[in-house]
């Protein structure tokens, strides 16, 4: 069977980045760029003074006492000529003179009577911000792929560039399946319990920088399964199915799946949750199998369409941080050992290291230790167990991508 490292390949391998679009900058924010972004005009466009002070010529500045001829503000269009022997008030951001080498801060002058001392001479170009110095015409300010935070949103402004084309936010279908399941809101009557992925993994979706689509809940009929299907594919660029992917009785997905032609991908990993994560391509747009069990839906959305769905948007790192822990009590396997194996732990930071512990019972419907999880631990296939002292393989849930 499949292993989950080629099963992630694969997944990878059918999420190349979506079509960029030019967005303003405040929708842009938190999404990488689709290409290098050059400035086509020097930032500062002009000289200007960098303090509230006096334009001077240097020269002038060393004789001692000068003559203030006007004030320049900033937004100023015009600026006359600074007249030799004389000094002019110029305010932060204005234009200096052409004439006028330096600016001496207001805090190093004593203005008096129309004239000015100042207290030291100042040096060539002092205070005077010169064209281009923050950013050279022609510079490239954002490469591809850089991810759009507010300072890369500052200094696209400056360059004169309210919009950018970025990779989008995909559009995520979230399809729940069961006859079982009632909203969060209702009393289950006898047999019902009610629908908790729907929630999970649409917050699952934004949290990871998609826009989630959550679709009316799928009866368990090959009907209901391809209208849903067929809605979520206009609707969306990917589309997650939950439920209904094993091989019960009333599991529909991938019938229909394969009845309207789908490509499989793969189908079944050797894993543990999510053994029947399936993969299929159906008009151009990946459709994610992800089985019913509310932990391993997690988990599989986690492994598997995180990644995926951060390669749409074009980020560089596609992967939770990665960290290597020291287990801190036994766990035994139980089944099959020829599977990965994905454990909710508690990773504890200490001075010597991350120690790690179960974050609970590990059955796939315990969805309450992933509360308290902050780590998902990786077991590869073959190990048995893993005895306290025993390194293992971490991606960490609560520590920010360095994008
Ligand atoms: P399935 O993958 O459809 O065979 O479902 C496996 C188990 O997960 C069953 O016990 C279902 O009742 C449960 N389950 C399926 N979908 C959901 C859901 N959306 N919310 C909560 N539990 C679910
Ligand atoms: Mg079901």
């Amino acid at each position: 069977m499949l292993g989950y490292e080629e099963a992630l390949q694969r997944v990878l391998a059918h999420a190349a980045p979506l079509p960029p679009r030019v967005l303003p900058l405040a929708e842009a924010l938190g999404l990488a760029a689709a290409e290098d972004i050059h400035a086509l005009e020097p930032v500062p466009p002009f000289r200007n003074a960098a303090m509230d002070g006096f334009a001077v010529r240097v020269e002038d500045a060393a004789r001692g006492r000068l003559p203030v001829g006007g004030t320049l503000a900033a937004g100023m269009a015009h600026v006359p000529p600074l007249a030799p022997g004389t000094a002019v008030r110029i305010m932060t951001g204005a234009p200096v003179p052409p004439e006028a080498d330096a600016v001496v801060p207001l805090e190093e002058a004593v203005a008096e009577g129309g004239e000015v001392t100042f207290l030291r001479p100042p040096r060539p170009g002092a205070h005077i911000r010169l064209p281009g110095e923050d950013i050279p015409e022609g510079g490239r300010v954002v490469p591809a792929g850089a991810v759009i935070r507010p300072a890369e949103a500052g200094v696209l402004a400056a360059i004169g560039r309210p919009t950018i084309p970025v990779r989008p936010r995909p559009r995520v279908a979230v399809l729940t399946t069961g006859n079982e399941l009632v909203d969060a809101g209702t009393r289950p009557g006898p047999g019902q319990i009610r629908d908790a992925n729907i929630h999970s993994l649409c917050a699952q979706v934004q949290a990871a920088g998609g826009v989630p689509l959550p679709f009316p809940r799928v009866e368990d009929t090959r009907e209901a399964v391809a209208a849903a299907l067929a809605a979520a594919l206009e609707a969306a660029d990917v589309v997650l199915t939950n439920g209904g992917i094993s091989v019960g009785d009333f599991d529909y997905i991938k019938a229909v799946l394969e009845a309207e032609g789908a490509e499989q991908v793969f189908w079944r990993v050797a894993q543990k949750p999510g053994a029947p994560l399936g993969l299929w391509v159906l008009r151009g747009r990946p459709v994610f199998g992800i089985p019913g069990n509310p932990v391993a839906a997690m988990l599989m959305f986690e492994a598997y369409v995180r990644p995926a769905l951060r390669s749409l948007m074009g980020y560089p790192h596609l992967h939770r941080p990665e960290r290597t822990g020291t287990m801190a009590a036994l766990w035994k396997r139980s089944g099959d050992p020829r599977r990965t194996e994905f454990l909710r732990v508690i990773a504890e930071r200490s001075p010597e290291g991350l120690r790690v512990r179960l974050a609970g019972p590990q059955g796939s419907g315990i969805l309450s230790s992933l509360v308290r999880a902050n780590a998902i631990a990786l077991v590869p296939e073959g190990l048995t167990s893993l005895t306290p002292g025993d390194p293992v393989r971490l991606q960490m849930l609560d520590e920010p991508e360095d994008h």
